[in-house]
């Protein structure tokens, strides 16, 4: 744990609309800094260039400042940083950290196969791991991917999940850089967010596999591993994950429905999170209590009845 002020970040993939889930995401963060003196910065994952489009991105700004999630600073563009990005595995590279693989689809899809037939997921193991680069193929363009370690586990100590364990033999030698030079996503997180000066991660807990295999890259660079929170998904009031049937997924779907951004706010932070009985807190209180090691592990799930409720008290 950190004495110090924490710097937290909310950094969404730009898809049209602000998820509900990622805004009670964003208002973790945002708690947790305004209430220790900390930073909350804002990042958008804009690297998928067919899908990102300045609506999208709009779209989320306007969905936080409605909720009125103010963030510090200029928000960062993942895509604007891929140069430092490629600069980083250059120096993975250099460290023997990570090696150029030149194995061909086809020997891919044969151990696909394999692992298909034996009944187990596909753990890929280059034999460019241990291969002379001098016996390279010329006309191969090769990937970048991460020496893992094969033995021992990566442990990830999450405030939210405990104490996760990933056996090293489970994990892949993940891939870094593709063929055309572009970094790939597990890659970019760790490296904006060892720039931006992250000490907290916090997001869904759908990343936590991620967070193993980027402890991994953090570890190859020798760099401080941030502190994690893995925040539960929101399904909907029948436990199933939320969609189009449960009838709002997006914060600004929330809006048009008449809720208040105040009611909003409260009853997200109470999902999967409580302070005693209160059901109505006060912002002030929210600041001085919230911790991210209150927060639930068990899904939330979303109850339009008591939002409702908590609506009409505002
Ligand atoms: N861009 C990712 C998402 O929207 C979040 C990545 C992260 O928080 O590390 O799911």
């Amino acid at each position: 744990a950190t004495s110090s002020a924490p710097v937290v970040r909310f950094a969404p993939s730009p898809t049209g609309y602000l998820h509900i889930g990622g805004a009670r995401t964003a208002l973790f963060n945002w708690l947790y800094a305004r209430g220790r003196n900390g930073k909350f910065l804002l990042r958008i994952e804009d690297t998928d260039r067919e899908r990102n489009n300045e609506q999208a991105i709009a779209a989320i700004l306007d969905g936080l400042a409605w909720l009125g999630l103010s963030w510090d600073g200029e928000a960062v563009s993942q895509f604007a940083r891929a140069d430092r990005h490629r600069d980083v595995a250059a120096e993975l590279l250099k460290r023997g950290a990570a090696y150029h693989c030149y194995a061909s689809p086809a020997e891919i899809d044969a151990a696909r196969e394999k692992a298909k037939a034996e009944g187990r997921p596909l753990i890929f193991l280059s034999p460019w791991r241990d291969r002379d680069p001098k016996d390279a193929p010329k006309d191969v363009k090769p990937v970048v991917r991460l020496k893992a370690p094969r033995e021992g586990e990566t442990v990830v100590e999450d405030h939210v999940q405990g104490h996760v364990v990933f056996p090293n033999k489970d994990l892949d030698d993940l891939i870094i850089l593709r063929s055309d030079g572009n970094p790939t996503y597990n890659l970019a997180v760790v490296v904006d967010d060892h720039d931006m000066g992250i000490t907290h991660v916090v997001r869904g807990a759908d990343h936590l596999t991620n967070a193993a295999r980027q402890t991994q890259i953090y570890q190859g660079m020798g760099w401080a591993v941030p502190e994690f929170a893995h925040v539960p998904l929101i399904h909907g009031a029948d436990g199933a994950k939320l969609s189009k049937r449960h009838g709002a997924q997006g914060v600004e779907e929330f809006r048009a429905m008449g809720y208040l951004p105040e009611a909003l706010r409260n009853y997200l932070v109470r999902l999967g999170w409580s302070h005693g009985d209160d059901e109505i807190i006060s912002a002030e209180n929210l600041l001085r209590w919230f911790d991210i090691d209150g927060i639930n592990k068990a899904p939330a799930r979303l109850d339009f009845k008591k939002l409702d409720d908590l609506n009409g008290h505002y």
